[in-house]
């Protein structure tokens, strides 16, 4: 199989779309690391599925801290060759009425773990001359979406990173792409207004919200073979809003 003997770390890994994608590695011959914040139980079952061949790591990837025991536990696992930075979180609000935290928090875990989880992996990667890297942004930090100044400046942001990267990276042999998915049927989507999802719904030509599956197979595609000539690039999964 196509990443057979490979281990991949997936960052949120236990529900949504980083669930998907965690499960779509493992099929495709991967030993995942699921990482995950707060629900074991969730991480556990997502291993059970792999078949065994995963860890379930708790780590709050919006710290240093907890960047440095995934990573760990991605050496100790056999080196990690494979990263898809994948949590993150929303705190929508108007402009006026968004706090310093709402700012903070979603820059620290959306933008700065993506940092963090590279800088961490490429260490690694880079001695090994081998790697390729995921990054999941969103059209919100193509486009920008009203409620969600944050969220678009920290997933534009993860773009130019990842265009950075790539530039930094290449002469090593390691990828750096981006993911960029519409609206997706996940807890992120769950805590939106029904009405506002109807009326998204409306405007995507494929008239629904996509599946975390439909995200999974484009994420092990550009971690694969298939993609060894690409990188720095952004690839968009949005069923045609945008
Ligand atoms: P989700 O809320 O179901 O999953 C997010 C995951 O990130 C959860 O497992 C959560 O525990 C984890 N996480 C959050 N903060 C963390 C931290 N500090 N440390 C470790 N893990 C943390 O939502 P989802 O829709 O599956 O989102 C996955 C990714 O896709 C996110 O980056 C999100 O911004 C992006 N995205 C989602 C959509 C959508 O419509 N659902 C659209 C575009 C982009």
């Amino acid at each position: 199989m196509e990443l057979d003997g490979k281990i991949a770390v997936v960052t949120g890994g236990s529900r949504g779309i980083g669930r998907a994608i965690s499960l779509e590695l493992g099929r495709a011959g991967a030993y995942v690391l699921v990482n995950y914040l707060k629900n074991a139980d969730a991480a556990q079952q997502v291993v059970a599925e792999l078949g065994g061949r995963g860890l379930a790591v708790q780590a709050d990837v919006s710290t240093q801290a907890g960047v440095d025991a995934l990573i760990a536990a991605g050496e100790a696992a056999g080196g990690i060759e494979l990263l898809v930075n994948n949590a993150g979180i929303t705190r929508d609000g108007l402009l006026l009425r968004m706090t310093d935290e709402d700012w903070t928090s979603v820059i620290d875990t959306n933008l700065g773990s993506v940092f963090r989880c590279c800088r961490g992996a490429a260490q690694h990667m880079l001695s090994r001359r081998r790697g390729a890297i995921v990054n999941i942004t969103s059209i919100s930090g193509i486009q920008g979406n009203p409620g969600q100044s944050n969220y678009s400046a920290a997933k534009a942001g993860i773009i130019a990173f990842s265009r950075s990267m790539a530039k930094e990276l290449g002469r090593r042999n390691i990828r750096v792409n981006c993911v960029a998915p519409g609206f997706i049927d996940t807890d992120m989507t769950h805590a939106l207004p029904s009405e506002l999802v109807d009326g998204v719904k409306q405007m995507i030509p494929l008239r629904r919200l996509g599946k975390p599956e439909e995200i999974a197979p484009i994420v092990r595609f550009l971690l694969g073979p298939g993609a060894s000539y690409v990188t720095g690039q952004t690839f968009v999964v949005d069923g045609g809003i945008s």
